[in-house]
């Protein structure tokens, strides 16, 4: 039986068959000519996924490609159309990746990968391929992600352990620059405008801002918010409520769209051109004593775990001030007389050493007395030990009501106290010794309904005895301890300094 088919059909037949092969291949196989002179090009061949993927009739693509051209991404078009130039010019494969506009609307990446050839009237036909590859570009941009993601907690990380070490250590040296340096490093990692720490008074009605960090050029608030009190400000009342009771954070994301009920808050910190902030609460042991915030002065976006990863940088902040609280008691226990709260003699004896020293050196002048209480073993005796201790508390309060700030006071001994007065005159030491003397006179000191009678005596040396030998602690105490052995001696509640006995 004769086949003999013509040539047409033959075509026909190949060009069925290539569709159908092409059909089976993922992607778009395609044969695509441009002009010699690069004014028209066509599809000859294109497979039928044309239309479901860009919607576009590949009978008509036969005639002219300009429709996939257009579905080009604005960005990609330019570097494509050189791409194919170059191509054609120098018969280099064609490779490209760009985005293509999809029937729904969307853009996706696809790579176009094919092979030029030169036809004998000096036009190009490429013979090749395009596949999507958006799934490879979302896996890349989630990879990219993770990577940021990463490198971001492992550089929080980092700053927290370098911040606790240096903590630890004190590194910065005193807890102020300690928490300076806190705040800048936390600002500078955010790339807020502001980081700062305010406490709180005791009843949450005052607070002070006692630290700030500011980025270059953003002003700084600090002076103006000293003993703020927040008595007009309801709807902070409220948040710093839910800080203390719930520890909970306060994000305030954007100030322009602050609750009606907090118009003063807006217009306070529109004033202080902030646009969104957050405040976490401070705790040391156990109470909520501040908080640590940031402000950022421009809308911006914040991490979901911002909230989170401000409580860990309060946390470090409140595990200092906690630290420098304990050491700040340890250290007042350990020169501080627990009963009367005065100075003991450990504080005493350096300072007098430090004194003495300034006096050496530029010639000041000071008084060192020793107050003893008269017959206190009879108060002891007919009161109790209680009575006694009570006798002590109220001179210590008399010492302390008659003296100045830059004398020391301390507890010497049982019923012995130091007083060193400085920078005065003989006869201002007079007075003040006098002055205590008398205060004790007109104090009522009563206890278990009963009424004391307290008397003191007292004996003062003043450096400026000391002419002939050096003056020494020890020297100056036991001058004037021997001048209250001459006291006790005339009879109690009297003194006796280089003048002789006095009695008020
Ligand atoms: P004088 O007038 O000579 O100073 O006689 P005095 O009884 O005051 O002197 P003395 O030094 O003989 O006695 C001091 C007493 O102070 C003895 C001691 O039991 C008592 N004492 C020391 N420390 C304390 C204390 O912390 N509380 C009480 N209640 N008594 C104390
Ligand atoms: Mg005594
Ligand atoms: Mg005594």
């Amino acid at each position: 039986m004769a086949t003999g088919s013509s040539n047409g059909q033959q075509s026909d037949m190949s060009a069925r068959f290539f569709q159908k092969l092409a059909s089976g291949v993922p992607g778009v196989l395609f044969t695509y000519w441009l002009s010699a002179d690069k004014e028209s090009h066509r599809y000859p061949f294109v497979s039928d996924q044309v239309q479901t993927l860009f919607g576009l009739d590949p009978a008509a693509l036969n005639e002219n490609a300009d429709a996939v051209f257009s579905l080009i991404h604005p960005d990609d078009a330019d570097v494509i159309i050189e791409s194919i130039a170059e191509s054609a010019l120098k018969l280099t494969p064609w490779r490209y990746r760009g985005r293509l506009r999809l029937r729904n609307g969307e853009y996706e990446w696809f790579e176009v990968q094919s092979e030029p050839e030169r036809q004998s009237d000096g036009s190009t036909i490429w013979y090749g391929q395009f596949h999507n590859i958006q799934h490879y570009k979302n896996l890349e941009q989630s990879l990219r992600e993770s990577e940021a993601e990463f490198s971001f907690q492992a550089g929080f990380q980092r700053l927290i352990a370098r911040l606790s070490t240096e903590f630890i250590n004190l590194g910065f040296g005193t807890i102020d620059q300690c928490i300076d340096e806190l705040l800048r490093s936390i600002g500078v990692f955010f790339k807020v405008d502001r980081a700062y720490l305010y406490s709180f008074s005791d009843d949450y009605a005052v607070m002070t801002n006692t630290h700030e960090w500011c980025k270059d050029g953003v002003p700084t608030l600090i002076d103006t918010q000293e003993q703020v009190s927040i008595e007009d400000f309801h709807w902070w009342q409220e948040q710093i409520e839910g800080m203390v009771s719930g520890s909970r954070v306060v994000f305030i994301e954007d100030v322009d769209r602050l609750p009606h009920e907090a118009a003063a808050e807006r217009a306070l910190l529109q004033a202080q051109g902030v646009h969104s902030m957050f405040s976490v609460p401070i705790r040391v042991r156990g109470r909520v004593t501040g908080f640590f915030g940031v402000d950022s002065l421009q809308r911006r976006t914040w991490r979901m775990d911002q909230a989170d990863l401000l409580i860990i940088v309060s946390g470090l902040l409140s595990g200092v001030l906690e630290r420098h609280r304990l050491e700040e008691e340890l250290l007042n226990q350990s020169i501080r007389d627990p009963l009367t709260g005065l100075h003991n003699r450990r504080y005493l004896m350096p300072r007098l050493y430090e004194m003495l020293g300034l006096s050496n050196r530029r010639g000041e002048r000071f008084a060192l007395a020793i107050f003893d209480i008269d017959h206190f073993k009879k108060i002891n005796d007919s009161i109790g030990h209680l009575g006694g201790d009570y006798v002590l508390q109220r001179f210590a309060d008399i010492l302390v009501s008659q003296t100045r700030s830059m004398d020391v006071v301390a507890r010497f001994g049982g019923e012995e106290f130091i007083v060193v007065f400085s920078a005065v005159e003989h006869d201002d030491v007079r007075q003040l010794v006098q002055r205590v003397l008398q205060a004790v006179h007109e104090e009522s000191f009563v206890f278990d309904d009963e009424e004391i009678l307290v008397t003191v005596s007292a004996g003062v040396a003043g450096i400026d005895e000391f002419v002939d030998r050096p003056a020494t602690p020890d020297a100056l105490i036991e001058g004037a301890d021997c001048r209250l052995y001459l006291a006790k001696q005339a009879g109690r509640d009297c003194f006796v300094d280089v003048s002789g006995t006095s009695r008020i």
